[in-house]
């Protein structure tokens, strides 16, 4: 699973708000933020050797994710050819003085680089967050005459008109059915022939569980035989076409099968020709490897790539699982289920990350100091763990994502058998998280103006202590009473006081009950807030800002902004309550507006949230902490809920807790601070997704060098006209020839490919 970090869906009411079209729920808006994923200290940390490592998976992870184009829409392969054509032929600079003279104004052309960079950051024309079709937000005719007059179009005019006959329509279509990703008449996927519905999508999953094949790498392709009876094929993802001689597992199960009076027929090597790149620089860094687990897993991947096996692809993860803490970390092949519109066929992704060193040795050090800091928070030693568990924990800077867009943390895999037996990986992805939070000042909501410097200078490392604190001491901390299923307890019945009630303990965990199974559809939330509160608390302690490395007024600094981002993120977190059904839809916001509510409640303007007027006239608001009143209110408020939060978790008392959280959690439009209008303000300022630039590794002899580009919509597009030297016509050519040789399935009067590519 890969965790989007906070606030991170695209902005329907911003950009309704902000955009000149009547449909801006369907473009990017210019103004977009576009940010550099910053990898750079983490790759220079990396030997030569664990560098070409990088260098070759990420080689891989690129080919692969070409796939994600012919996973999403037909038109998408074409879009994706005809703009690194024109790019390739032309830089964004030199297009621009085109395009200027063709008649576009500079918003016009920056609509043009914006579209670009969106088609490129999620691998096809819909969005990866929320699965809506995107256009560009100008005129056709003018993006016509900007294309047909290019340079790309002087040097093989028939081609680029022919990329553009095809794609054209369609790329500025937003007839209902092509408006999201969806089945049948319900939207447009690839993943399913255009006539297939969602009983065919529920046909053929009886059909593959009954074969014991997983749908990760399908598609189902829907034909009708001469006797007017449907015929399923059920694809493949691999190098190996179906009548190769090579024998394997897999080979036994390509072939027909009758299923319930359906005919089935399972062929392989979709995306072949990528699949077959993305195998050579697997191989390639296999040499490279940091111990035999690596190759082991790599060897199980060229397996599944090659001969379209999941099963292969099960035993490389295991091998992965076993691989703990490398200083290059990845994962690749078709891992995310999103966007299939029934849920079970995978969207290929691939990543390459690096172990960030100096975060994880600050972190060491915070391990190392746990013991002393845990008698630090506000509950009894009785109500600590005897002994520190750290939680597995790798923060990660990122290197290289492939595939329709970035998580900022993952969970994987996916595969429910494994994560039983073998269990999973839990990372940040650091560097992406970076991006997330780093707002130009412009954009950044809520804040006073006298803040917004010193929350821009010190949201970075205000971020990094309180992700350190809240999973080391945070999740790792407190105790919970149980008695075993002998009845033992793993408390001292007499002498333990409940904190609360000046009691002894009255309630307790009995075998076989955990935190989850009580406290069920509150406890992932109150367990966040535990451990931001934790955070929160904790960052006040100067022993530990030092490991941190921070002293004197930068300390104070630190703390303040990191106060501050937890009042605002409070605010924002409106964005994911639904009024309707009075319920929350992500833990983390819930929690961040839980803790909100309790430094409001402290009172004596620790914290006051006012309404305004922006200067565009639409209604706005104001978050204000007095940095003065931290120590002095807010931490005995702190405190007090910490505590209270911790004896109700210790003791398992489900209905103290629910109640204590879901009093806070509660949104209404009680004044003074009326929540429920708010919401309609945050969610009126809400900021779009940002794009984000990824560097390119280039093997210069046999080094590695990591190439960089501009935050900007023309830095991403630079980004992927250098992504594949070697061999960019030849990608274009393979895209548009595979999306060609299946486009007969999306075929309808109204909507079709016209032409050939
Ligand atoms: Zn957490």
């Amino acid at each position: 699973m890969g965790e989007p970090e906070a606030g991170s869906e695209f902005a329907i009411l911003a950009a309704a708000a902000a955009g000149p079209m009547a449909d801006a729920q369907y473009i990017l808006p210019n103004d977009i933020g576009v940010s550099s994923l910053d990898c750079r200290e983490a790759f220079r940390l990396l030997s030569p050797t664990e560098r070409l490592y990088a260098h070759h998976l990420s080689r891989a992870a690129w080919y692969g994710g070409l796939a994600v184009l012919l996973q999403t829409s037909p038109e998408a392969p074409y879009i994706y050819a005809l703009l690194s054509r024109l790019f390739r032929a032309q830089d964004p600079d030199q297009l621009r003085q085109h395009a200027l003279a063709e008649g576009l104004t500079e918003e016009e052309y920056q609509a043009f680089l914006v579209y670009a960079a969106g088609i490129y950051s999620n691998m096809g024309n819909y969005k990866s967050f929320g699965d809506t079709k995107f256009v560009p937000n100008l005129p056709k005719e003018k993006l016509e005459r900007v294309i047909l007059g290019s340079k790309a179009a002087q040097q093989n005019p028939a081609e680029v008109r022919s990329l553009w006959q095809t794609c054209g329509e369609l790329m500025f279509s937003l007839e209902p059915r092509l408006r999201h990703l969806g089945l049948g008449k319900e939207g447009i996927t690839t993943y399913f022939s255009g006539d297939c519905t969602m009983e065919d999508a529920k046909l053929a999953q009886d059909f593959l569980d009954s074969q014991n094949l997983s749908a990760y790498n399908t598609r189902l392709f829907k034909d009708v035989d001469q006797d007017g009876k449907p015929r399923y094929e059920v694809r493949l993802a691999s190098v190996l076409g179906t009548e190769s001689a090579l024998h394997s597992e897999m080979t036994s199960r390509l072939k027909s099968y009758e299923f319930r009076g359906n005919h089935f027929q399972v062929t392989r090597g979709d995306y072949a020709p990528i699949l077959q790149k993305v195998v050579e620089h697997l191989e390639k860094a296999k040499a490279y490897a940091a111990n035999s687990r690596q190759e082991q897993m790599l060897a199980q991947y060229i397996e599944s790539f090659t001969q379209g096996s999941i099963e292969a692809h099960k035993r490389g993860s295991r091998f992965w699982i076993q691989d703990k803490g490398p200083i290059v970390e990845s994962y690749i092949g078709f891992i995310e289920s999103y966007r299939d519109p029934f849920g079970s066929r995978g969207e290929f992704e691939g990543f390459v990350a690096m172990v960030n060193k100096a975060m994880s040795a600050k972190f060491e050090c915070l391990v190392a100091s746990a013991e002393q800091l845990l008698k630090e928070l506000p509950w009894p030693p009785a109500f600590e763990k005897d002994k520190f568990l750290s939680p597995d924990f790798t923060s990660l800077d990122v290197l290289t994502f492939s595939g329709s867009g970035i998580p900022a943390g993952i969970n994987i895999p996916n595969y429910d058998d494994l994560r039983q037996t073998e269990g999973f990986k839990n990372v940040s992805l650091g560097n992406v998280l970076a991006v997330a939070y780093a707002t130009q000042r412009e954009k950044l909501t809520f804040l006073e103006e006298d803040d917004k410097d010193l929350y821009i200078r010190w949201k970075g490392p205000s971020f990094d202590v309180q992700v350190g604190l809240h999973e080391l001491l945070g999740h790792g901390s407190g105790k919970l009473f149980v008695q075993d299923e002998k009845g033992a307890f793993n408390f001292d019945q007499e002498t333990v006081i409940n904190p609360e009630t000046g009691e002894q303990i009255q309630s307790w965990y009995r075998s076989g009950e955990t935190w989850d199974s009580k406290f069920s559809t509150i406890a992932s939330s109150y367990e966040e807030c535990r451990a931001e509160s934790v955070g929160l608390y904790l960052c006040l302690n100067p022993q530990v800002l030092e490991i941190f490395g921070f002293e004197g007024a930068d300390a104070e600094d630190v703390i303040y902004v990191n106060w501050l981002n937890m009042v605002r993120a409070g605010l924002l977190a409106l964005e994911f309550y639904t009024p309707e059904v009075s319920s929350w839809r992500q833990a983390h916001m819930q929690a961040r507006f839980v803790i909100l509510r309790v430094l409001l409640e402290a009172g004596e303007g620790l914290v006051t949230v006012t309404p305004t007027t922006g200067t565009d006239g639409r209604p706005d608001a104001r978050v204000r902490l007095d940095r003065n009143k931290i120590r002095s209110v807010g931490k005995p408020a702190l405190e007090r809920f910490l505590r209270r939060l911790q004896v109700l978790k210790s003791t398992g008392d489900v209905a103290g807790g629910r109640a204590l959280y879901e009093g806070y959690a509660a949104v209404t439009d009680a004044p003074p601070e009326c929540f429920l209008t708010l919401r309609d303000t945050v969610l009126l300022r809400k900021e779009s997704r940002k794009l984000i630039v990824q560097p390119n590794t280039r093997l210069e002899g046999s080094e590695v060098q990591l190439l960089e580009y501009e935050a900007s919509a023309a830095g991403l597009i630079q980004s992927f006209s250098e992504r594949f030297p070697e061999d960019g016509p030849e990608l274009e050519e393979i895209l548009t020839q595979l999306a060609t040789a299946d486009a007969r399935f999306w075929k309808c009067p109204s909507e079709a490919p016209s032409g050939q590519a």
